[in-house]
């Protein structure tokens, strides 16, 4: 533009007033830069159509990758679920099969500790027989030894009071016509031991008197 104003002041100072050329120049000049301006406006126009063509096609491009992740994010939902499904089935599994191995080990142990409990049932009560029976015989025992005591008491007492006599003391004079109870012969009198009462004549009193009498 400042050419075209350069042209102008150099026209006018050239004294040329030529409206004629002027409108000529001036005419083809606008033309020209009204071409340049049309061909500037389809230009941007084309320019702008393309950048919206471009944006349109990306924000197609954008909304398809977002379709996709969520399509694929939908599907990994599902794989999760299906997984947690298969998770919890499988420890729901186990977890049966522990508890069924714990019944079967505690029903072990309890088994165990009855037939343990029998036996020791058992042993108290074979423990608390032979008990009895050693408590029966020593019982016996005793009577035994009680009743051999006695026995050998009386024994020792009828001993005593026939045989332990040593026949020593003052035989008293017992008159009366008799026999004697040792040789059968007849006395006027017998002699009466003071220690057992026993009677004999004097002959055979002296049988019966201590030797160192
Ligand atoms: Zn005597
Ligand atoms: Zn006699």
């Amino acid at each position: 533009m400042a050419a075209v104003q350069a042209l102008k002041q150099k026209l006018r100072n050239s004294g040329v007033t030529g409206s004629t050329i002027e409108t000529e120049e001036e005419k083809d000049r606008k033309d020209r830069a009204r071409q340049e301006r049309q061909r500037c406006k389809n230009l941007k126009e084309r320019r702008l159509e393309t950048e919206k063509a471009n944006v349109t096609k990306q924000e197609e491009l954008m909304n398809k990758a977002r379709e996709e992740i969520e399509a694929a994010d939908r599907v990994d939902d599902q794989r999760i679920t299906a997984i947690r499904n298969m998770q919890e089935a499988r420890e729901a599994r186990e977890g049966e099969e522990r508890r069924r191995k714990e019944y079967e080990k505690y029903n072990k142990l309890r088994k165990g500790n009855l037939e343990r409990l029998e036996r020791e049932r058992l042993e108290r009560e074979w423990e608390a027989k032979l008990a009895e029976a050693q408590r029966q015989q020593q019982a016996q025992a005793e009577a035994e030894a009680a009743e051999r005591g006695r026995q050998e008491e009386y024994e020792e007492d009828s001993y005593n009071s026939e045989y332990a006599c040593d026949h020593g003391g003052w035989w008293a004079k017992v008159k009366g016509r008799q026999n004697c109870l040792v040789c059968y012969s007849v006395r006027k009198f017998l002699l009466e031991c003071p220690g057992c009462q026993i009677l004999a004549c004097p002959k055979c009193q002296v049988g019966f008197r201590p030797y160192y009498e």
